[in-house]
């Protein structure tokens, strides 16, 4: 079920790095966790480029994404490293601000109305969060500290039935970091989730069971 074309564009316009083929894949998993009736959790909004997929979903079900993010970029986005955009820094403090640049992308595929933005740290705002969600998308900070963290704070709100989706899962060092494919493997080790789908580096794992 492939995105609405207007949002498809606005996907590949924005800045980010998500793949066009990992992105229709993130929005079916959004649309299917829908069903549930409870909000889209996103960790790491960047500049929104995912973030719009899963607010397209929400829109149509009449529904909500949250997308949490503290704007001051990972480390690989810090300037001097491979993924650092010199556009998206606040001269003024000297540290990288994504926020401006993600309200912009939001606001000119008119889902502002459809998406609460979170401004802060991961674990803080999971720890503070109250309810259950329908689908937790795991993008934000790609150390071991982070991704574990994020896994821990977030997957305790997923609903049974729920989707979770971690992106950046790279079995083969030599492609990518590890923090994201272990706390994959703790997913699974966990027997609390089954796999759903593998489209190149995001997995989709539903909730079958209680616990993390
Ligand atoms: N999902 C985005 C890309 C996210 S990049 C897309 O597909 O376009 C990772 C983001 O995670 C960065 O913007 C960074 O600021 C954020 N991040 C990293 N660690 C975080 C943490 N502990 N809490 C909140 N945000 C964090
Ligand atoms: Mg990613």
């Amino acid at each position: 079920m492939p995105p609405k074309p207007a949002t498809l564009a606005a996907f590949e316009e924005a800045k980010g790095f998500m793949p066009v083929g990992e992105g229709l894949a993130l929005y079916e998993a959004a649309v299917t966790a829908t069903r549930l009736g409870l909000p889209l959790l996103e960790v790491g909004t960047y500049c929104g480029r995912s973030t719009l997929l899963l607010a397209d979903a929400a829109r149509e079900a009449g529904l909500l994404a949250v997308t949490v993010d503290h704007h001051r970029g990972s480390e690989e986005q810090q300037p001097g490293w491979d993924y650092h955009d010199p556009t998206v820094v606040d001269h003024e403090v000297g540290r990288m601000d994504t926020l401006p640049t993600f309200r912009r992308t939001l606001f000119k595929a008119g889902l502002e109305d459809h998406v609460i933005a979170v401004v802060g740290r991961s674990p803080q705002v999971a720890a503070t969060w109250g309810g259950e969600v329908g689908l937790v998308f795991i993008d934000g900070g790609h150390t071991e500290e982070h991704a574990q963290g994020d896994y821990e704070g977030w997957a305790p709100h997923l609903a049974h039935g729920g989707l979770l989706v971690i992106h950046d899962v790279f079995p083969d060092p030599a492609d990518g970091g590890q923090a994201p494919y272990r706390i994959y493997r703790r997913a699974l080790a966990s027997g609390c989730f089954t796999e759903v789908s593998k489209t190149d580096s995001l997995r989709v794992l539903r909730r079958v069971s209680p616990g993390i």
